[in-house]
């Protein structure tokens, strides 16, 4: 071994050969007399609101102590408000916390996880970092979960499947009957999650009850976030609602003390503030179907959406467009070869993304 090509001496698992590392996304460029905007991780574009603030600057006062690790009173006030008893209950640190607890606890290395594709970016990372096996299932032709397809990709060997529903970074939902339809043909020892990151910004009256799901069906799993509708991303807190056995085994793979006082207080008074910030959330809907809609205008086949998103399915065209958007003081987020997703999110924005389509769309 020569000193120019030092070779590695500490033997890691193979299993990370398969996982991207990890390549932060450019902020938008500050260009004169131009506003930058980032629309490229469906955060929420409104500040915390004042009565949230208060509370979490507050807790910081005490960051020298370890948080309460039971989380208790965001477990209890999400018990009473979804009428679930707390034992069912699981915090983590974001969702995505909560997906790899759920993979590490239904998971030996190579049983398979079935989700669609495509959707959630860390679905196919926390599945691999588990040794576990992606069994991914295409989208229909309009960007839709095609549950027929992933009830028959069910083996032996699966042990979880992914509903993301409205799905990232498409914009669909997957309907009541259908999700009903589908939990009929699935095992019963097989754990069904429906990840409703989204589910504040769905208007669609056919979208699943996945509470009432989780009521009749011993495995489904609820899984929520407080990053979006709710305004919470940096703070890094969400939760699972699950029958006791699925909850309590979630609770033991937790990372301890990973939800943060600062979180857990933010989540309990955005749940109490929840309708003021339901007017903002109904604010990005009405925007949400404007931009929809002037893009359609524009002859461009946005699917159907149900998120704080759209989906321009650009195939090869992708990375070229983002680029453009990015010359434009827009950040969005390109799929190479499949398409881009733009968040909804300051007005100015919106108005950019409108005009910078139309341009690309006509060139
Ligand atoms: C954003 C998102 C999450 C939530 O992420 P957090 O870790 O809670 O911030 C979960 N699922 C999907 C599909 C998402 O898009």
């Amino acid at each position: 071994m020569t000193e120019s090509t030092p070779r590695p001496t500490v033997r890691l698992r193979s299993a990370l050969d398969a996982v991207a590392a990890y390549k932060p996304g450019k902020p938008a460029e500050a260009r004169e007399g131009v506003t930058a905007y980032k629309i490229s991780s469906n955060e929420n574009p409104y500040p915390p609101l004042p009565s949230v603030l208060r509370v979490v600057t507050d807790a910081a006062a005490s960051m020298n102590r370890y948080p309460d690790m039971g989380v208790s009173a965001l477990t209890q006030a999400l018990a009473e408000r979804l009428e679930v008893p707390a034992s069912h209950l699981a915090t983590g640190t974001g969702s995505v916390g909560l997906l790899s607890y759920l993979i590490s606890i239904t998971c030996e290395p190579g049983d398979e996880v079935v989700y669609a594709w495509r959707s959630f970016e860390a679905y196919p990372i926390v599945v691999a970092v588990a040794g576990a096996t992606s069994v991914q299932v295409p989208l229909d032709a309009d960007a839709r979960h095609d549950l027929d397809a992933m009830a028959e990709a069910i083996t032996d060997r699966t042990r979880l499947v992914l509903v993301c529903t409205p799905n990232n970074p498409t914009g669909p939902i997957v309907t009541e009957t259908e999700l009903r339809a589908f939990l009929a043909k699935v095992p019963e020892d097989v754990l069904v999650v429906i990840d409703e990151a989204y589910l504040e910004f769905n208007t669609d009256d056919e979208a699943p009850d996945a509470l009432g799901l989780y009521r009749e069906f011993p495995n489904v799993a609820v899984l929520r976030t407080f990053s979006k509708a709710y305004g919470l991303a940096g703070l890094r807190v969400g939760y699972a609602v699950a029958r006791e056995e699925v909850a309590t085994a979630l609770r033991k793979v937790a990372t301890p003390f990973g939800v943060s006082d600062l979180a857990q207080h933010a989540a309990v008074a955005s749940l109490e503030a929840y309708d003021e910030l339901a007017v903002r959330v109904k604010a990005l809907v009405e925007e949400r179907e404007r931009v929809r809609t002037a893009l359609l205008d524009q002859g461009w086949p946005v699917p159907q959406t149900q998120a704080n998103f759209v989906w321009l399915p650009l195939g090869e065209d992708s990375m070229d467009f983002a680029a453009t958007c990015q010359d434009a003081g827009l950040t969005v987020r390109p799929f190479p070869g499949d398409g881009v997703r733009c968040t909804i999110g300051e007005t100015e924005a919106s108005d950019r993304l409108i005009e910078v389509a139309g341009k690309f769309r006509s060139r």
